[in-house]
């Protein structure tokens, strides 16, 4: 087998470390944010895997292969990846060969279970072997907290702090990052969720807070974005597609960055849509104008809700500025757009998506509307409707109906204090 594969930052490629480094760290000391100094291509037989487990275990093989022995990867990805991932074909007029990839089949109801979950077991596996403790720190706009939270919580040698923008997130979002966890404090900051976001960066560059073994879960982590490559995979195996075009909700990219990985490594996709809301960054970028990034705007689908999206840098990286354009297509879509997305998707199919599905289906239809391109569509459903039962009962006239795992966070215990949007708020909690 070959070298292991190493990491570089995006910023200063000057020096390579290991994956178990550039996890640990989660950013590069300079604060960029770590890269795989190759992308493997994916073992000839990825079609042939059993099961998404096994397929993970097989890609994650060509990444991971002499860093982590292959009983523990398999353990590893066998705890984490235990949920169904459902490719469901829409069936109406208008939608044909339109796939819904549904990620939410995971404890709290989102696409971030996969990478948190396997992140949180890989973390612990090469704790456990040098020894020592971390603690996390989680900006949240909504879905990574609870992800991380759940997927982090009861780690001996693992500590999680979250912060979330308070009154930012939907009531259930609430409910599922501040239920009790062990080992798990939660945050309600007085600010946006780039505050949130700038305070952990801010966090990481203080070299007080050094000796506190800080580490991050967001998209920033590579051990994150990993995980994520691999549903990109599952669809096209599923779906049995020669070729296909994935269109992905995104706010921060690390969704899309993993796509862009499981492409670098082989995965036949033509194209990626880049489905934005009102936080237009990165389509004005892909379509040539001036854009800086600037602070987020609030809406429907707030977990998508990111003014300055860090995987930017990664995907700039990964492709160059040409790459980018000539692999992604991207759009923005309006609260209004994304509420008449609900309400059309559901009229022609019955497919009930919450609104940051419903993001994804509108600029999956628009795409096919602009490009004629009539290859098999995977949109990546990211969040379950029930996580938005508000927004759905306003957009759609009733209550989608939760899941028992869902109903299940209203009956447990829950903890949380309020903190200013301070990197010296943040120190205290730290240093607690
Ligand atoms: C986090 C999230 C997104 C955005 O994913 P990025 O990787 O930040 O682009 C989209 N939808 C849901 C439901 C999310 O939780």
């Amino acid at each position: 087998m070959a070298e292991p594969i190493r990491y570089r930052s995006t910023r200063d490629p000057g020096q390579a470390v290991s994956f178990e480094t550039a996890l640990l760290q989660g950013l590069a000391p300079d604060g960029g944010l770590f890269l795989p100094e190759h992308v493997p291509s994916l073992p000839d037989d990825w079609r042939a895997a059993p099961s998404f487990a096994a397929m993970g275990d097989a890609v994650l093989g060509r990444w991971l292969g002499k860093e982590l022995p292959a009983a523990a990867r398999h353990r590893i990805v066998t705890e984490a990846l235990d949920f169904p991932v459902p490719l469901v074909p829409l069936r109406g007029d208008g939608w044909e060969d339109v796939y819904v990839l549904e990620l939410f089949h995971g404890p709290t109801l989102s696409f971030k279970d996969f990478g948190a979950r396997t992140m949180a077991r890989l973390m612990d596996h090469f704790l456990a072997r040098r020894g020592g403790t971390l603690t996390i720190l989680v900006a949240t706009s909504g879905d990574t907290g609870s992800a991380v939270a759940d997927g982090f919580a009861g780690l001996d040698r693992i500590d999680v702090v979250l912060l979330y923008p308070e009154g930012q997130v939907s009531p259930v979002q609430e409910r599922q990052l501040i239920v009790r966890r062990p080992g798990v404090r939660a945050f309600a900051v007085q600010g946006t969720f780039d505050d949130c976001q700038r305070m952990v960066k801010e966090a990481f560059m203080d070299p007080g807070l050094r000796p506190y073994g800080l580490s991050s879960a967001n998209s920033i982590n590579i051990g994150r974005l990993l995980p994520q490559m691999l549903y990109y995979l599952w669809a096209v195996r599923a779906g049995g597609f020669e070729e296909a075009v994935c269109c992905v909700p995104s706010g921060n990219l690390g969704n899309l960055t993993g796509g862009v990985l499981a492409a670098l490594g082989g995965l036949p996709v033509r194209r990626f849509i880049a489905a934005h809301n009102a936080n237009d960054f990165f389509p004005r970028r892909l379509a040539g104008q001036a854009a800086d990034f600037g602070p987020s705007v609030q809406t429907l689908s707030n977990a998508m809700d990111v003014g300055a999206p860090s995987n930017y840098e990664r995907l700039r990286a990964l492709l160059g500025e040409e790459g980018l354009r000539a692999r992604i297509w991207g759009t923005s879509i309006t609260d209004e757009a994304t509420r008449a997305s609900m309400r059309r998707v559901y009229a022609a199919t019955g497919y009930v998506a919450d609104p940051h599905t419903a993001v994804g289906l509108e600029g999956a239809r628009r795409y096919r509307a602009a490009e004629g391109d009539g290859r098999p569509l995977v949109v990546l459903s990211t969040a379950h409707p029930a996580k938005f039962p508000e927004v759905v009962e306003a957009t759609l006239g009733f209550t989608p109906e939760a899941p028992a795992r869902l109903a299940a966070f209203w009956e447990r215990e829950t903890a949380v204090q309020p903190l200013a949007p301070t990197l010296a708020a943040l120190r205290e909690v730290v240093a607690a």
